[in-house]
């Protein structure tokens, strides 16, 4: 762990499903979260070894933090760096309680 990856704020809304709408907007698909997304805690069951267990799990990089379209705009990574999502809601995700 490192100054980078204590951008994130372990939401988790990069662990489901996502998809890209015609407006550009990233579609979250709560109901389909990765198999090692604990959905209660928000944490990731095998964080250590994450890139060799899921397939489908990327490291956010500076430049996927700048560009990727699909990062959810929630994200910590988009609000620190895409100071022109920073007045997006954040309370997009499902209420856990
Ligand atoms: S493996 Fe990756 S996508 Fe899956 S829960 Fe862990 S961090 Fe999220
Ligand atoms: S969406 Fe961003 S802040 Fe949230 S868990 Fe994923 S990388 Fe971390």
């Amino acid at each position: 762990m490192g100054w980078w990856d204590d951008i994130c704020d372990r939401c988790g809304r990069c662990c489901f499903e996502r998809d890209v709408d015609d407006d550009g907007d990233v579609i979250i698909d709560y109901a389909a979260p990765c198999e090692f997304l604990d959905v209660e805690t928000r944490l990731c069951t095998v964080y250590d070894h994450r890139f060799d267990a899921c397939e489908r799990c990327g490291r956010v990089t500076l430049w996927t933090a700048l560009v990727d379209p699909r990062l959810p705009e929630g994200c910590a990574y988009a609000r620190r760096l895409r100071p022109w999502h920073r007045e997006q809601p954040l309370d997009d995700a499902p209420d856990e309680s």
